[in-house]
C-alpha cells in the first residue's frame, strides 16, 4: 500500500500512515501506532496523553 501526500494534520511533512477512524492521511509524528489513529483522533477520544 503506498500513502501519497502531505500529512493532513500539519501539511508540512510527507504523510506516511492513515488514519483507521477518519482516513487521514499523517506523518509519523501525528499518528499514534498504538491506536493506528491520528492525533486529532486521539485526541478526541481522550488519550492519556494530555498536552
Ligand atoms: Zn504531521
Ligand atoms: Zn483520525
Amino acid at each position: 500500500m503506498s500513502v501519497d501526500g502531505l500529512c493532513q494534520v500539519c501539511e508540512v511533512a510527507r504523510a506516511s500512515h492513515r488514519c483507521g477512524r477518519c482516513a487521514a492521511l499523517v506523518c509519523s509524528d501525528h499518528y499514534d501506532t498504538d491506536t493506528g489513529y491520528c492525533t486529532d483522533c486521539v485526541a478526541e477520544l481522550g488519550g492519556a496523553d494530555d498536552e
